[in-house]
């Protein structure tokens, strides 16, 4: 090598392998650190193929060949059995003029070894190098130009090596270890400060969707889409890719002030995931996200995640496309819905859900004409759980069929005398949207009907349009058979979808139930009046009566009645009350005479 006793003397002192070859692929030199990765010292004059296999020695010199030509290389290799190399090469000129290249090994690992060993090996080496240099530097000051490039040069091709392990191949956004990094950094960097930052949890909605409908590569497209957005938003510190549709945003975007936070980084959530026309393809996109802000909610990284990860928890099942931000309540409804999940599974089984009766009264003579069943749970840690809760959470864990299943043996077992003594018509059920849909559906129901001493003429099933919707063939084909053996179906809160009522009124219905917040607005809103009105057209035209629900005041129910509905319902008549009171109620016309 020309200018070299130096440069020798360098690599020979440097902690990692460096190896010289010349055009015919012979090696010219190699430091200790090379002699022991290649585990022998008699490799002077050999080339690869006295090594590695044909297939490795035709990568390795198709690299070299380009190394030769002028260009510099940085690549990961295969050395050995389960060995891998990141490998700098740099063309050189060698002693008479001959070219060559300069190999340095920065760094090899074994396939097992864990990324995170790779890091901190590269963590090392790069103080090694630092250190290094500045020694080579201070002694070296006077020696050649040249020197000083090479020198300069390690530092730059280590910083490269280690910004790869910290990058996302499929997105070029940081990975998961870039993210640990930075998370770190940030915490240090705003500690003293006294200046907020966010971690922001991003999640894309029902992604494997995306894949299934479109394909993966549209799939790839649009995470490297989500990651372009997030780092053109304003005040992003780092963004990274740390699961298979997952992303991690640090920002300082939320601003001191508390109150505009949620609205702040809805905007930006709403700006990421705008809809992407892909060709021919649109591609609706949501995303959830949870977000924890430093240092009022979190002071270390470990709480950081955690509680950013519990807010977008909650994002998602929230019906997603939705942010949270954490606050001291999410870890408590976390503990409260796992107890919930724990312990309604038993309270179907051992049917300790209760059920209450609420009155459904006719609109001319304000008679009770039936009931509604309704679930009722109280638990004797967790006090009364809404409906609104544990259905919901019934309806996650598949369990909302067995509830309605005990719901109804309980309420027909309760409700039986009534109904045979003529003080009631019916009891009106609400059927779980799965079930609807689901072929044995009709023909459970009529078993369970017989079996609680009951008959089909007396039950009511409120299904709702959007469990319909969903297959409108299996739900009519289970309407038809319930409805031939006279068991009546109701479209329980109807005003809440969208759907076309002309069409679902061809499906075998027997009534309309309307939403309580068609009633709330029917006061306020003039145009809601003259739709009620139209509905009761439509309905009356097609045979199927109508229930105003949620009736709450004297006034509403004038209005409801105005319009022509012919059966009321609400707290204005009665809440849901348990069988012996309702007893009491219908024996004694209190009901009736209270609300006459
Ligand atoms: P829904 O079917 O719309 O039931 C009517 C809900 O409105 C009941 O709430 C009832 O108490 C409430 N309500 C009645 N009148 C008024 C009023 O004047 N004002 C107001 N603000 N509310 C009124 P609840 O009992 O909390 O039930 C909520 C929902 O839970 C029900 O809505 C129904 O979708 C579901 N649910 C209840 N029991 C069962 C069940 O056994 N099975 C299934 N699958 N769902 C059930
Ligand atoms: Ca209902
Ligand atoms: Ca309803």
């Amino acid at each position: 090598m020309t200018d070299t006793p130096s440069l020798l003397a360098i690599f020979d002192a440097l902690p990692y392998p460096v190896f010289a070859k010349n055009a015919r692929h012979e090696w010219v030199y190699g430091n200790a650190e090379f002699v022991k990765i290649i585990g022998r010292d008699d490799f002077i004059g050999m080339t690869d193929a006295d090594l590695f296999p044909p297939h490795q020695v035709e990568i390795f010199w198709r690299e070299d060949d380009l190394v030769l030509a002028g260009q510099e290389s940085l690549n990961e290799e295969e050395i050995g059995e389960d060995v891998y190399a990141l490998t700098r090469k740099v063309p050189i000129e060698l002693a008479g003029g001959e070219p060559g290249l300069v190999g340095i090994i920065i760094a090899s690992v074994s396939d097992s070894d864990l990324a995170s060993d790779i890091h901190s090996r590269f963590e090392s080496r790069l103080r090694e190098t630092a250190h290094l240099v500045d020694q080579l530097k201070a002694d070296m000051r006077h020696k050649t130009e040249t020197l000083k490039q090479k020198l300069l040069h390690r530092e730059l091709e280590l910083s490269r090596a280690l910004e790869i392990a910290h990058t996302d191949a499929a997105t070029g956004l940081r990975n998961r270890l870039g993210f640990e990094e930075d998370l770190q950094e940030a915490i240090r960097k705003y500690e003293d400060k006294g200046r907020v930052f966010a971690l922001v949890f991003l999640d894309v909605d029902h992604f494997k969707r995306i894949n299934d409908r479109f394909g993966h590569e549209t799939g790839d497209k649009v995470l490297k889409l989500i990651g372009r957005r997030v780092r053109k938003l304003p005040n992003v510190i780092s963004v990274a890719r740390i699961g298979g549709d997952e992303f991690a945003v640090i920002t300082e975007r939320p601003s001191v002030e508390v109150d505009d936070r949620q609205a702040d980084l809805e905007e930006a959530q709403h700006y990421v995931f705008r809809s992407l026309i892909d060709g021919s393809k649109h591609v609706e996109l949501s995303g959830s996200a949870g977000v924890c802000v430093f240092p009022e909610q979190a002071e270390t990284a470990d709480q950081l995640k955690r509680r950013a990860d519990l807010a977008l928890l909650h994002a998602k099942s929230a019906g997603r496309n939705c942010l949270k931000i954490f606050d001291e309540t999410l870890g408590q409804a976390a503990d409260r819905r796992r107890l919930v999940e724990e312990e309604l599974p038993k309270a179907i089984r051992e049917e300790t859900i209760e059920v209450v009766f609420q009155p459904i009264v006719c609109s001319a003579t304000r008679h009770v004409r039936g009931v509604e069943a309704l679930a009722r749970w109280h638990h004797e840690e967790l006090g009364v759980v809404p409906p609104q809760e544990f259905v919901g959470i019934a309806n996650d864990m598949g369990l909302t069929s067995r509830l309605d299943a005990a719901v109804f043996r309980k309420a027909a077992r309760q409700a039986r005398e009534l109904l045979n003594a003529g003080l009631i018509e019916y009891v009106s059920f609400n059927v779980c949207p799965n079930d609807i849909i689901d072929p044995d559906y009709a023909c459970e129901m009529l078993e369970r009907i017989d079996a609680a001493g009951i008959k089909p003429h007396q039950v009511f099933l409120e299904v709702i349009e959007s469990s319909i919707v969903r297959d409108i063939q299996a739900a009519s084909d289970n309407l038809r058979e319930l409805g031939a053996s006279g068991v009546k179906m109701a479209l329980d809160d109807y005003g809440t979808g969208f759907s076309n009522l002309r069409a679902l009124l061809d499906l075998p219905l027997h009534r309309l139930k309307i939403d309580r917040s068609m009633v709330v607005s029917l006061e306020s809103n003039d145009r809601m009046l003259d739709f009620l009105v139209s509905i009761m057209q439509l309905a009356q035209g097609m045979g199927v009566d109508v229930v105003a629900e949620g009736i709450e005041t004297a006034r509403q129910a004038m209005f409801v009645e105005a319009a022509g509905c012919q059966f009321m319902q609400g707290f204005h008549f009665g809440r849901g009350v348990p069988v012996r009171e309702l007893d009491a109620l219908l024996q004694s016309g209190t009901l009736q005479s209270q609300v006459a």
